[in-house]
């Protein structure tokens, strides 16, 4: 991994060798995130835009020489990243604006964005196992699962990964972990969504439901990785998510053939996401095959605004004392935003903003987004489009902007919310019998 220079501490600026830190600053503890500094030098004499013209790699791993992995590095089979980026000229004109794209990242192997981390903590976890398991410190190290794990773990993959997640990043790497028999275990809080839940189980990982919230999970999840030895995917913690993630970036300034955007809107929980999106921008700027970087709208619910509130009020995210979070959107959920640091660096950096959406402005864009383009969303990435709407009524937007809203996961993740948008839009099914003139009666109501 020449390529890889160092990883960076984001509160003192420490460098570190990427193998003499497991995950964060060792000054710092669980704040003290690092950032991945490239050799751009080193990289542009083994990819451009040019060579990626005739790359026939449709996924993330047509941009490796850009990602914190070896060149030679055996990756995971499924097909994660490279998703569409859809024109949506009736959602703009409604709008009133004149470009808007839809980057449907819900059309990821297990149905939202966080595929494009859990790859890369796959190849991070096999990258470490075999130093780990050399250097076993204790015999819990090397922990066995519970009779319920499905997925018998091979030989060349020992390493549990775990990971504390609202449903998605879990259903990722659950996924991305069967997909090469890798161990994984799991912490949900019980009120994650059922389809997200039967993901997991259907995948094969060790499931625990947590009594209590995504923060509770994540706190428990980190003591037990510490505890047992697992390789530790949570995000906002582990350097290597905001890699994976910064991909979707790459993938739309291609698509949009080299061009950046003007302003990108991305829904913010923990903040990984909207960072990612940043150090895409970032590294292309760096490269020199992009000439700006675009404004980054991160869009929270109003119920789970920490990092919105902190970036009205000028507050310090370092000792802003964690939120009570509730919403609708759950993947947005979140008290103590982990990735903080990075999510207001992207918005601040980039001229950008925190606009915050209710509950039934997420709920209303679920149908609004999936009529205006064909793309059906679950809450958190409805909320994204919600953002758009509220942003172009506020007046933050030129009409010639040119703007991408990234929807982060697909509507069948969530159904029960679903359910609940079409009916607060008032649209239901029409119960009939089998018979021709029920039919009639529904196409001419009063006749
Ligand atoms: C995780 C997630 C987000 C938010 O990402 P963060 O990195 O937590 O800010 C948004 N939408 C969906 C669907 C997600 O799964
Ligand atoms: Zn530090």
């Amino acid at each position: 991994m020449e390529h890889v220079l160092h990883l960076k501490c984001l509160i003192c600026g420490q460098e570190y060798q990427p193998d003499a830190v497991a995950y964060v600053c060792p000054e710092h503890g669980n704040e003290g995130i690092l950032d991945v500094v490239y050799d751009y030098g080193r990289i542009a004499a083994t990819i451009s835009p040019a060579s990626l013209a005739t790359n026939r790699e449709t996924s993330i791993w047509r941009y490796k020489p850009l990602l914190p992995v070896a060149p030679d590095t055996a990756v995971p089979p499924l097909a994660v990243g490279w998703t569409p980026l859809y024109k949506a000229d009736r959602l703009a004109g409604d709008l009133g604006l004149q470009h808007v794209w839809v980057k449907d990242d819900g059309r990821n192997p297990t149905a939202s964005f966080k595929d494009r981390a859990s790859a890369i903590a796959v190849v991070k976890a096999n990258e470490v196992s075999g130093e780990q398991v050399s250097s076993v410190k204790s015999p819990r190290h090397l922990v066995t699962l519970p009779p319920c794990h499905l997925v018998t773990p091979s030989p060349a993959h020992p390493l549990t990964i775990t990971t504390a997640s609202t449903g998605n990043a879990a259903a990722a790497l659950a996924g991305l972990c069967a997909s090469v028999g890798q161990p994984n275990v799991i912490f949900v809080p019980k009120s994650a969504p059922e389809a997200k839940v039967a993901q997991l189980l259907a995948f094969g990982a060790t499931v625990l439901l947590v009594e209590g919230t995504y923060d509770d999970a994540f706190d428990l999840c980190l003591q037990a990785a510490a505890e047992f030895g697992w390789y530790n995917r949570n995000t906002g913690y582990n350097p290597y998510m905001t890699e994976g993630k910064k991909t979707v970036s790459y993938e739309i300034a291609e698509q949009l053939g080299w061009q950046a955007p003007d302003v990108v809107f991305v829904s913010v929980g923990d903040g990984c996401i909207i960072g990612g999106v940043h150090k895409g921008f970032m590294d292309l700027l760096a490269l020199g095959w992009i000439e700006q970087m675009p404004r980054l709208i991160g869009v929270q619910a109003a119920g789970s605004n920490y990092l919105a509130e902190a970036w009205a009020n000028g507050e310090d995210v370092l000792t802003k004392t964690p939120i009570k979070a509730e919403t609708v959107a759950d993947s947005i959920s979140a008290g103590l935003p982990r990735d903080r640091l990075k999510a207001m660096t992207a918005v601040t950096r980039t001229n950008g903003a925190f606009v915050t959406v209710a509950d039934e402005e997420i709920l209303a864009a679920i149908p609004a987004l999936a009529r205006g383009c064909g793309v059906f969303a679950e809450p958190a990435g409805a909320a994204a489009y919600a953002g758009l709407v509220k942003a172009a009524r506020e007046g933050l937007l030129q009409p010639t902007d040119r703007i991408v809203v990234i929807n982060t996961g697909s509507g069948l993740k969530d159904v029960a919310a679903a359910m609940k948008a079409v009916q607060g839009v008032g649209v239901r099914p029409y119960a009939i019998q089998p018979k021709l003139a029920d039919v009639e009666a529904v196409l001419k109501p009063g006749e």
